[in-house]
């Protein structure tokens, strides 16, 4: 961590690319997300696709996280490392993805539903989603990463949920983790100024109870402290000639999905 590192037209690019390949492997797992299937047989599947796309996983030897997706269920917020316990209809799993090509990355995530959810996980999940629109629709030319985090603060504390706050939405480029930190809390008008070259991964964590997270032996696992459950949605987005842009998508997800509403976004 220091400076935010600005990057140029043709840098954000290979950013987008990097993101693309994410984007489409997880629309290759959003078909395979049904009772019975695991975390393991998914992260085998994402590295196989991503290394036959030309791209590296992101996230593999990070950290020292042996994967290549973050597998996340029920009260696991975020970092689950994949496991063979196989997904039981009405769980929800958090499946977090990096790719690193042409010596950039992308990194976004999405919370699957398996079978049918509870109504109240579906709200959960639904206002996290949303929440990850709002902190993107305050993505504006002049303002300040304060507005993206209070953005996603106030949609989801109208709902009564935990922001977590011991993580946090961040810089993207070269390394997976730059400045400056996006956090999905703050205040308007604060943080740094959003400029031309900036790329941010934004990403509400969102607990159905309190916000208070804790981690797991393995040294990566964050679980929820009260057992409810969690959701996670991220996408990448970057500030090129005072227009913000999208470099990531769920299209492929909601294609697999029958999801047939387009990105909420306010811009692509
Ligand atoms: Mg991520
Ligand atoms: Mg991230």
């Amino acid at each position: 961590m220091g400076k935010i590192r600005l990057k140029s037209t043709e840098e954000i690019e290979l950013i987008r690319q990097s993101a693309q390949l994410v984007s489409r492997t997880l629309g290759v797992l959003a078909q395979k997300i049904e009772p019975g299937a695991n975390g393991l047989e998914l992260d085998q599947l994402a590295e196989e696709f991503i290394r036959d796309h030309g791209g590296l996983p992101g996230f593999k030897g990070m950290y020292d996280f042996p994967n290549t997706l973050c597998i996340s269920p029920n009260d696991v917020v975020v970092h689950g490392v994949p496991n063979d316990k196989p997904f039981q209809q009405g769980d929800i799993v958090s499946i977090d993805c990096g790719v690193l090509m042409n010596g950039f990355y992308g990194d976004h995530a999405y919370t699957f539903e398996v079978g049918d959810v509870s109504k109240e996980i579906k709200h959960l999940i639904v206002t996290t989603k949303e929440s990850l629109y709002r902190g993107i629709a305050a993505f504006i030319y002049g303002n300040r990463v304060g507005d993206i985090s209070y953005a996603i603060e106030q949609h989801n504390k109208s709902q009564g949920f935990g922001i977590v706050r011991d993580l946090v939405g961040h810089g993207l480029g070269k390394e997976l983790h730059e400045e400056p930190q996006v956090p999905n809390y703050g205040q308007m008008g604060q943080g740094k100024k959003l400029v031309n070259g900036m790329v941010l991964a934004i990403e509400p964590m969102i607990n159905m109870g309190t916000y208070q997270v804790s981690i797991g032996e393995d040294k990566s696992t964050i679980f929820t402290v009260d057992g409810k459950p969690s959701a996670h949605f991220e996408h990448n987005v970057a500030m090129i000639n005072n227009k913000p842009c999208l470099l990531s998508t769920f299209d492929y997800i909601h294609e697999a999905l029958g999801i047939h509403t387009p990105e909420e976004v306010p811009f692509n």
